[in-house]
């Protein structure tokens, strides 16, 4: 198989992990789903016997007119040649529906894709995602505060959506082999906002401030953000050491943090 390297294209040749991805979104029988970057189509073709609908988004011109010869007369398979990253969700499933996605991903598109996708599970335009990344960004994704591999994409993930890690393949799963190891994670898309009292988007530019420097504390990260030291003080919980990093911290006490700060400066300002 001929592959651009710069579009990430490891293609999936075992047949039984291909089965299990598709297996991972569950029943599909009256979804639309969309489709990531079906390269030569091993997880489209499964796909598009089971679901109601499928809208395959591929980058390259010459896979995506391969795979829209190849499924000429399944006129429930959509092939679109766009950039994932460009494409414009809402009219692609017209109607209000929401949707769910899968991909064996660009692996170099990972982060961008994962924000895409937070802000269309926000906008209830997408419920469930399986989607295949590389291990250790996976491993970030879901890791849970406290571990090593927690930390802002592992907050924002989690603020979104519940993860659930699934499987993980070996390089020779794929044609050619990538590097790394590749990993399977389920999203649930859920986000908890409004259930822990804050703002989406002011959150997220605090979580952005939390964890700006690893190696510095959380109040540190804080006063470099600009949080006066007496606000910091008049603020802190006393259940959180001085000392703590972000990364220790779980998304409740986070979000708490976050409100009672907001209380502080407004209280100041007045
Ligand atoms: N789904 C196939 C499989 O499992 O064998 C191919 C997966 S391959 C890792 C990633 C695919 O994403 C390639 O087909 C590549 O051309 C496509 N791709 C790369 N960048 C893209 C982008 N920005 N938008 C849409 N597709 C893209």
């Amino acid at each position: 198989m001929k592959h651009k390297p710069k579009l990430g294209q490891n293609f999936l040749v075992d047949d039984a992990a291909r089965h299990a991805i598709v297996d991972a979104l569950g029943d599909v029988r009256q979804r639309t789903v969309i489709e990531i970057g079906p390269g030569h189509g091993a997880i489209t073709e499964i796909l598009a016997r089971r679901c109601q609908r499928l809208i395959a988004l591929e980058l390259d011109r010459a896979l995506a007119a391969e795979l829209t010869f190849r499924f000429r007369d399944q006129p429930q398979v959509q092939i679109v040649e766009v950039d994932v990253l460009k494409a414009d969700l809402t009219s692609l499933v017209p109607g209000g529906e929401t949707v769910d996605v899968i991909g064996n991903l660009p692996y170099y598109i990972t982060s961008d894709i994962l924000l895409k996708l937070f802000a269309a599970g926000s906008a209830d335009i997408v419920a469930r995602a399986v989607l295949m990344m590389q291990r250790e960004v996976a491993d970030r994704v879901s890791a849970a505060p406290g571990v090593r591999d927690y930390g802002l994409l592992s907050a924002t993930a989690q603020m979104n959506a519940q993860v659930s890690h699934l499987f993980t393949l070996p390089p020779e799963a794929f044609s050619p082999p990538p590097e790394v190891y590749s990993t399977v994670l389920r999203l649930e898309f859920a986000p908890r906002f409004a259930e822990l009292g804050v703002d989406a988007a002011s959150f997220d530019t605090f979580l952005h401030q939390c964890f700006a420097q690893k190696r510095k504390t959380l109040m540190n990260n804080l006063r470099s953000a600009g949080y006066a030291a007496e606000t910091l003080a008049a603020a802190w919980p006393s259940e959180i050491p001085a000392q703590a990093r972000a990364e220790s911290l779980p998304l409740e006490a986070m979000a708490s943090l976050y409100r009672t700060l907001g209380a502080v400066e407004i209280l100041g300002k007045s």
